[in-house]
């Protein structure tokens, strides 16, 4: 049935500009003032996710593509990444590191 499959792969979630449905934790924020821009947590993201990017001087994390897995967060050596229960969609700007010249995510996962 179409659309049922909507936002199931990273892919999908990038194309639509939709979070999957089925995750049940919020999507995480990165507190841009607490931020050292370390890069740990991009690092750390599950390909299969691939939320995180340096965006300019910005570390960000592109809610639609977080599944709030929390994988990013021990890492972090200052602490500054938080549930976003309350989340906006990510700015019409932050689109354009996803599939991006600088997404490091494409090549660690399998086409999809
Ligand atoms: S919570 Fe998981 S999916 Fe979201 S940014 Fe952190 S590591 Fe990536
Ligand atoms: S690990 Fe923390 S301090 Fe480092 S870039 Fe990510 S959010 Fe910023």
């Amino acid at each position: 049935m179409p659309g049922t499959q909507a936002a199931s792969t990273r892919k999908e979630r990038i194309a639509t500009r939709t979070r999957n449905p089925k995750w049940q934790n919020p999507p995480l924020r990165i507190e841009m003032s607490e931020c050292i821009n370390c890069d740990t947590c991009i690092r750390h993201c599950p390909p299969q996710f691939g939320a995180i990017f340096n965006h300019g001087i910005d570390v960000i994390i592109l809610p639609e593509l977080c599944s709030g897995c929390n994988k990013c967060i021990e890492p972090c050596p200052v602490d500054c990444i938080y549930p976003d229960p309350d989340w906006s969609p990510s700015p019409e700007d932050w689109w354009q590191e996803p599939l991006g010249p600088d997404d490091r995510y494409v090549a660690a996962t399998a086409r999809d």
